[in-house]
């Protein structure tokens, strides 16, 4: 009996708690440009039965992330570590030798979406938060990826996590913008990078950081916008990291 008992509790010990709350520091809301994930080698889709998205900036994720990288021995910031590394060293980022800069899969290993949970929010989110992958083309598929591995970790249950999401999307139109400061999608012309951040941090109030990618030519474009959001994702905050891109001094932001 005895041994029983020992061996529940050393089970308990070793499994996580998905009562305790995640202790990240804020989140990032990752927009992208449309046009900058579809020109690269990899090419996109559009989704399934819904077409050609709108040529507007469209949610990637929100993101919690840590103010400091954790654990193991490392000399980045979560951003920093998101910022320079592809999707494959950024997992290693977060679980390998740099430590841990963001949480994720969090209490039994990141529990799937629910449609009823969100089919309230299906018509926004197909519109702001559209898939553009060709290896899946149901959207769906990506806002469920993006809870498992993100929004598990947020401390919101699966509907406010997408509607605050689509809520603060709503509060700035990144693609106005820029349009304001000049800033239009062409093939042709670039950008002063600097621009694109000052006309940013101006429209919205807030500091972002940028995240840039290669066109087919090698020609570097605006990809993402990580706006900094406070740990309840209600609200802009300036961002506490910086984060050293891809970027180059000028930069594209191609016709979608
Ligand atoms: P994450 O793991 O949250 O950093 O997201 C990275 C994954 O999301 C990669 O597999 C990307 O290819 C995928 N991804 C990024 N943008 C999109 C998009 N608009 N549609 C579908 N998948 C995407």
């Amino acid at each position: 009996m005895k041994l029983a008992i020992a061996f529940l509790v050393l089970l308990s010990s070793l499994l996580p708690d998905s009562s305790t709350a995640e202790d990240f520091d804020f989140f990032y809301l990752v927009q992208q440009w449309p046009g900058s994930f579809c020109d690269t080698r990899q090419g996109c889709c559009f989704p399934d039965g819904a077409g050609k998205p709108a040529a507007a900036f469209g949610i990637h994720g929100l993101w919690p992330n840590y103010a400091k990288c954790r654990g193991r021995h490392h000399r980045e910031g979560g951003g920093l570590a998101r910022a320079v590394l592809g999707a494959d060293d950024a997992f290693l980022a977060a679980v390998g030798r740099r430590g841990k800069c963001w949480p994720e899969y969090c209490g039994d290993g990141g529990q799937p979406l629910s449609p009823w949970d969100v089919r309230d929010l299906v018509a926004s989110l197909g519109r702001s938060w559209p898939t553009l992958s060709c290896k899946n083309r149901r959207s769906f598929e990506f806002w469920s990826y993006e809870w498992k591995k993100h929004g598990t970790c947020s401390n919101l249950d699966p509907h406010d996590y997408f509607a605050r999401a689509l809520q603060l999307r709503e509060r700035h139109d990144l693609a106005a913008v820029l349009a304001d400061a000049g800033i239009v999608p062409s093939d042709t012309d670039t950008y002063p990078v600097d621009r694109v951040r000052d006309a940013i941090a101006q429209g919205t109030g807030f500091v972002a950081n940028l995240e840039c990618n290669r066109d087919a030519d090698g020609e570097a474009q605006l990809f993402q916008v990580y706006q900094c959001v406070d740990r309840e994702a209600k609200d802009l905050i300036d961002c506490p990291l910086p984060m050293p891109t891809k970027c180059t001094d000028r930069v594209k932001l191609p016709v979608f």
